[in-house]
């Protein structure tokens, strides 16, 4: 049986070689890395595997993603402290807990309400007030409490959601993997003058956004 402190270690690690190691170099991000206690966000079978060099299982056939690519899609939202975030994809709560070590306030909508469940007690038990979790199709967004600084799309859409650029603020950073016939790309769409200023990162596998705008 792994204590703690083992826990702790193997997160320093990940922290060193997979993130700092690999050209993360926003404090604000490392930081969060460093604290989020990833094994409390996987299954119970896959603890030991948690602070590994891949995404994870956990359940209904959904993943938590690799920490590099958790990582990396953070720095490219460009967060600041006051910022307001929305999420789309809960997931296990891993994400939405890094952004809430970051930001002032985040919204997290998932579609499967057992995941969103587990992802709120959870996300609550550790301490992260400042996460709302929505069961919904986020393909639409959540106009309610809109505009957001950034937006976080951590599912695979077959284009920008149109919805989700409306509700971004003027300067505001959008995330989000688009399929094509062959692969999947992470796109970064910035809101300038209320124009699209769109930007291919790199190449990435996500499971499916499924919705009005996403796939049926
Ligand atoms: N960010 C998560 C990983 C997300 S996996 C984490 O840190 O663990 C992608 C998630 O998106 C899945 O849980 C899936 O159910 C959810 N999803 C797919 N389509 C969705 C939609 N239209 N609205 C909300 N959630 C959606």
């Amino acid at each position: 049986m792994w204590k703690k402190k083992d826990f702790e270690e193997q997160r320093e690690l990940m922290v060193k070689n997979q993130i700092v190691a690999r050209g993360i170099s926003d404090p604000l991000v490392i930081e969060a890395m460093r604290k989020v206690p990833r094994h409390m966000f996987v299954e119970d079978s896959m603890v030991y595997e948690s602070y590994g060099d891949h995404p994870l299982p956990i359940g209904k056939g959904q993943t938590i993603s690799q920490p590099f690519m958790v990582a990396s899609m953070t720095e490219e939202l460009e967060l600041k402290g006051g910022d307001r975030v929305l999420e789309i994809g809960t997931g296990s709560g891993y994400q939405a807990a890094i952004l809430a070590e970051i930001v002032l306030e985040v919204y997290t909508i998932e579609r499967v309400k057992s995941l969103a469940e587990r992802a709120e007690r959870l996300l609550h038990s550790l301490g992260y007030n400042n996460v709302n979790v929505i069961v919904d199709d986020g393909s639409l967004g959540l106009s309610e409490y809109s505009p957001y600084d950034a937006i976080i799309v951590t599912a695979a859409s077959p284009n920008i959601p149109p919805p989700l650029f409306e509700q971004l603020k003027e300067g505001g950073r959008l995330i989000i993997p688009v399929s094509d016939i062959y692969a999947q790309t992470l796109i970064k769409v910035i809101k300038k003058k209320g124009n699209q200023v769109k930007q291919r990162l790199y190449g990435c596998v996500f499971v499916p956004l499924i919705g009005d705008y996403g796939y049926k």
